[in-house]
């Protein structure tokens, strides 16, 4: 029999009473280093963080590092955003607008259906290239005849 995964942890079971209080001792401990943290932020903008000697240079180097740390966390997010952005718009490229299918990269029209791939999913003659309101019979700029859609 497993204890502990039944789902039911009876109060009095020794493993449940052991994580239980493991817990609060952390939680507790948190909560002291934090109240620390506070005075000794208060501390060293009352005293000055020269009194704090060794300390002091410390924390500078480390708020130093802190600031490069986060200009690099900032542009490797910007740059995981710009991957990500150029992922989406290659599988754009690739995906038929008319039948949905995943082509390889660099094929012009669609290895399903044929339909041409890269283009915008607008409405465009299939003369002259101009742009045409949805269920446009004759294009406005050449007037050729439209595809029924
Ligand atoms: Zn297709
Ligand atoms: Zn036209």
């Amino acid at each position: 029999m497993m204890k502990g995964l039944s789902g039911f942890m009876p109060q009095d079971d020794p493993e449940v009473r052991l994580m239980n209080a493991q817990t609060e001792v952390n939680e507790l401990k948190d909560r002291l280093t934090s109240l620390y943290a506070q005075i000794g932020r208060q501390a060293v903008e009352k005293y000055g963080p020269e009194a704090f000697g060794d300390q002091a240079d410390a924390l500078k180097l480390t708020q130093s590092n802190l600031a490069a740390a986060e200009s690099s966390l900032k542009s490797a997010q910007q740059e995981k955003d710009k991957k990500e952005r150029e992922e989406k718009e290659k599988a754009e490229r690739e995906t038929c607008p008319s039948c949905g299918a995943r082509n390889p990269e660099g094929v012009k029209f669609c290895q399903e259906c044929g339909a041409k791939l890269g283009a915008p999913a607008k409405n465009v003659c299939v003369n002259c290239g101009a742009e045409l309101a949805p269920g446009t019979r004759f294009c406005g700029e050449c007037g050729a005849r439209q595809p029924e859609v």
